[in-house]
Formats: structure tokens, sequence, C-alpha cells
């Protein structure tokens, strides 16, 4: 008899449509680095099939989930505790079952911060931020917990940039500020860290959200959510104006390692993950 085990640990995501989520190849590729013997399942979950998800979920006795459009809020009435950032942003995209019992977290906008904390520290830092979807409010949530000093989100709809403004007074001591953006953005001078939060980019290399490039010179880093293409126009035209850039894949590939730590205990290695998306986002060109 082999006293090797036949039963990996379950992990996966549930979403729908899922088919074009790439999670689970960077999971697996960083799982199977870590020698850790674990899957991550793509489940195309129906809004009406969340709950039985779930409850299978919990039957399996899988690890954790990760879940995304369009469960990120439904999740939370099946959950039994959520993590302080998660109860804030109101939205959760990863869960870990211990015990038969599911906690909620949000690592969004955490895996937005460890990317940027790899070029700067936020305490302190004027930041702006294009768009103020569900990533916007993560992002934002994450970096007034960190210490931001001052945040500016400018939307097209300024109902959704004052609703996140509101948020961040009321949770955090940020000075935060909400903007209607209008026309063609322009960044204001002394602007640490730009990031656009917006959709603009997601799969066309040549869309780019409205902003004066010539005033992109003032922010020393500018950030985009993007992950496909990972070099938005908007980051080659702000390196091409001297400013610092950051991608979409960090953010990606942060959150995994984030989710693993939460869900398996297990520090996941970024390069195979970052390498594995690459040549995946490269081949869908
Ligand atoms: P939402 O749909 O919640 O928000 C989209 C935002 O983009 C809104 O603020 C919307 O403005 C704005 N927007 C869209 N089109 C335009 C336009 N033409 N002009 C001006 N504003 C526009 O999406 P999410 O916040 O969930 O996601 C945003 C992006 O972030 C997606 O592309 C997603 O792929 C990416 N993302 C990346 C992650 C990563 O790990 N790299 C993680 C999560 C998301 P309005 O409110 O006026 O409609």
């Amino acid at each position: 008899m082999t006293d090797r085990s036949f039963r990996s640990t379950l992990t996966g995501s549930f979403s729908t449509p899922c088919a074009k989520n790439p999670t689970v190849a960077m999971m697996e590729a960083g799982y199977a680095k870590a020698g850790i013997d674990a899957r991550y399942i793509n489940c195309d979950v129906k809004p009406e099939n969340l709950a039985a998800a779930i409850a299978g979920a919990k039957a399996m006795e899988w690890a954790g989930f990760n879940c995304s459009i369009p469960h990120k809020i439904a999740v939370i009435d099946h959950l039994d505790n959520l993590a302080e950032s998660a109860k804030i942003i109101g939205a959760v995209n990863c869960v870990q079952i211990r015990d038969g019992k599911l906690t909620g977290n949000n690592t969004d906008g955490k895996g937005f911060l460890a990317s940027l904390r790899k070029v700067t520290e936020p305490k302190g830092k004027t930041i702006v931020i294009l768009g103020a979807g569900g990533a916007a409010r993560a992002i934002a949530v994450e970096l007034a917990l960190a210490g931001a000093a001052r945040i500016t989100i400018a939307n097209r709809s300024p109902d959704k940039a004052q609703a996140i403004a509101r948020l961040l007074t009321e949770n955090s001591k940020v000075e935060a500020h909400a903007m209607t953006w209008e026309g063609e953005f322009v960044v204001p001078e002394g602007t640490d860290v730009l990031i656009n939060a917006t959709s603009i980019g997601l799969g066309d290399a040549e869309a780019i959200p409205a902003v004066k490039i010539s005033s992109l010179g003032h922010a020393a880093i500018v950030a985009d959510v993007i992950p496909n293409p990972p070099m938005t126009k908007l980051l080659r035209e702000a390196k091409a104006q001297g400013c610092q850039t950051l991608d979409g894949l960090g953010m990606l590939v942060n959150q995994g390692i984030i989710g693993a730590e939460l869900v398996l205990g297990a520090k996941l290695s970024p390069d195979v993950m970052e390498k594995t998306l690459a040549t995946l986002f490269r081949a869908q060109d």
C-alpha cells in the first residue's frame, strides 16, 4: 500500500460567463510550482444557482473559492463572517471555508495595493482614481485604510464617485473628493498616483481613457487595472511622458497570491503566475 493521498484540496471560482477567465491557469501554475496538491475549478454558476454551488463547495469540503461577476455582492448573504475591508467595500471575491464556516474577503484592492507597494508606499500620498465601479471602490478603500492622504475619484456618473467619497470619509481619515469626469481629464499637479480603474482598454490596445496626455506628467506613477493587454495605451503614453507605470497584470497576480494565502495558507511564486498569464494574453493577440 502506498501512503500517497489521492485526494487533492479543492478551490475554484464561481462566476458567469466564466469561459474567458484565465485565473484557473494562473492558480494551477502557482500550485504546481509550490508543490501543492490542489485544484482550481473554474465553475459557471448562474445567479439562481449560487446557493446550491456554495452548499456543494461546503459539502465537498472545498478550502475556499473566488467569486466574480455577478456574485460579488449576492455571496455576502451566504457567509458567516466578513473581513473588515470587504465589509466596507460591500463586496466579496474570495471566500475561505474552515470547519464549514465561510469568511468573505475582498482581494481586488489588496492585489492592487501589493502591486503598488513594489514601487511606493501609499501612506501620505495624493491619489486620483478614474472610474467608480467595483474595482475603483475596492482600490479606494484599501488605499484609504493604508493611510493615503488624499483620494480624488473622477467618474462620468458623478453619483457613483460621490458614494465612494462618502464611504471613504465615513470609514477612514483620508481627505476624499468626488469629481464629474467630462471631456478630457486634466491630471492635477502634485498627483503621486493616477489609477485607471475604468474598463477602458480591456481587450483593446488602442483604447485610452479621455485624459489630456500632456498632463500625465503631473503624476509620478500611472497605474492601470486592465490586465489584458497589460501595456495599455494609457501606460504607453504615461511612459512617454516620463511617468513610472504599473500594469493590471501585477494586480491580478497579487490577488491570486493573497487568495492562496487566505484559502490554503500557502505562499505562491509570482513569477510563474505572471509568466503563465503573459503567455496566455500574448496568444490571444
Ligand atoms: P464596473 O463595470 O463596476 O465599472 C466600470 C467603470 O468604468 C465605471 O466607473 C464606468 O463609468 C467606467 N467606464 C466604462 N466605460 C467608460 C467610458 N467609455 N468612459 C468613461 N468611463 C467609463 O467594472 P469593475 O470596476 O468591476 O472593473 C473595471 C475594470 O477593472 C475591468 O476592466 C476589469 O477587467 C478590471 N479589473 C482588473 C482586476 C485586476 O486584478 N487587474 C480586478 C478587477 C477588475 P460609469 O460609472 O459612468 O458607468
